[in-house]
């Protein structure tokens, strides 16, 4: 699947490669979709998943569709707990609204509010605040909400924790009763589901897979390692590692093409399977693996989903992969119905903040090998 399949316009289409993403996420391909029908949304997805894009690719898209609001109100309102979520989501509306005439902006609390007040002075369709400071702000006149079409709650969880429940139900009392809300939460309790009823009409539930359970599972294991060394040390861990067989995974086609050749060269019996591969190739070639015909398989994340090889002992991640939970995805494939799974990761310099988000996300250290012959 990818971003045009998902009726996005061509202004984020474009944004979109240039921001270098190819595949929307889980999250993405799920929420995408019913956001643009006009639902209300009840998300269960942690950081990590492409949560962001998912509710802001989708109002972008809405704002800039309908007429443009002369008197330039506020039209969108994103609520996020901590000033760091909220630069965060304003970081990614930039660039997704790059080519569209939206205005957007930011107000959290901690800092003078005079910049912020100028900016809302300017008029802006797209808001994204902290509780604390929108309410402030409001009472001060500096905003209205009367005219927000889209509301955003997100990490509802976080927001009880940090007892922002008061101030969540007064922005909620300003808002209009006619408006289209969406609702994220990592976590699913009773008092979460009560506020998204008093917030929701009618919302489409969706989930993505948790992430702890089967991960526990695996066990984990991380190579520091040159870009340049990454084939010899892919060598060196299939023939001293234990490897029966071997799920590898890089983030391009060619990579996955240049890996599986390489291999065979060296006498390995590797395949490569992508999204440019024809379905017979594919087929043959997954049907192979599960035979076990073929020792190593090399995939790009999509041309693997829903791949599952019984007693697959070995899942390398050749590259990082850009969304943390598709890390989770790819070493799930190992591990299956209980059986011990082995997960190797290389990491290049050029990697480390990938990982910096599998390591938020999955809360699982890996162990670092330190000593192995294609180190820095
Ligand atoms: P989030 O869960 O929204 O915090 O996103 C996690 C990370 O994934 C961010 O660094 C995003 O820029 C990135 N991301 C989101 N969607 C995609 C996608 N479809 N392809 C590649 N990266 C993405």
């Amino acid at each position: 699947m990818t971003f045009s399949d998902l009726k996005l316009s061509k202004p984020l289409l474009h944004a979109l490669t240039q921001k270098g993403y190819s595949t929307p996420t889980p999250i993405q391909q799920q929420a995408i979709p019913k956001i643009l029908e006009g639902k209300d949304l009840f998300g269960c997805a942690q950081t990590g998943t492409g949560k962001t894009a998912a509710f802001a690719l989708p109002i972008l898209q809405l704002l800039a569709q309908s007429p443009t609001n002369n008197r330039r109100n506020i039209r969108a309102l994103i609520l996020a707990p901590t000033r760091e979520l909220a630069l965060q989501i304003h970081e990614n509306i930039v660039e997704y609204a790059r080519h569209l005439p939206v205005r957007y902006g930011v107000v959290y609390g901690g800092v003078s509010q005079n910049a912020q007040v100028q900016q809302l002075k300017k008029g802006i369709d797209l808001l994204v605040a902290t509780p604390g400071r929108l309410l402030d702000l409001q009472q001060q006149g500096f905003l209205s909400l009367q005219q927000v079409e889209f509301f955003v709650l997100d990490e509802a969880d976080k927001m009880l924790d940090m007892g922002f429940i008061r101030d969540i139900r007064k922005v909620i009392a300003s808002l209009p009763a006619q408006r289209q809300s969406l609702f994220f939460s990592a976590t699913t309790t009773n008092e979460i589901k009560n506020l998204a009823a008093t917030i929701l009409y009618k919302p489409e539930s969706i989930a993505v897979t948790p992430v702890s359970s089967t991960t526990e599972l695996i066990k984990q294991f991380l190579y520091y390692v040159p870009r340049e060394n990454k084939r010899g040390l892919l060598e060196y861990v299939l023939k001293n590692g234990n490897v029966t067989q071997a799920l590898v995974f890089t983030r391009t086609k060619r990579g996955a093409d240049k890996v599986a050749r390489t291999l065979s060269a060296q006498g390995w019996r590797a395949e490569s399977i992508h999204g440019n591969k024809s379905q017979g190739a594919r087929v043959r070639a997954l049907d192979g693996f599960k035979k076990k015909n073929i020792d190593v398989l090399v995939a790009t994340d999509i041309a693997a989903r829903g791949i599952d090889v019984e007693n697959l002992s070995h899942v390398i991640n050749y590259e990082l992969p850009e969304v943390a939970e598709t890390y989770v995805h790819r070493i799930g494939r190992t591990g299956r119905a209980g059986a011990n799974g082995i997960a190797l990761s290389f990491c290049t310099e050029d990697e480390t903040d990938y990982l910096k988000g599998i390591h938020q996300l999955t809360k699982i250290p890996m162990e670092v090998i330190a000593r192995h012959p294609f180190s820095f």
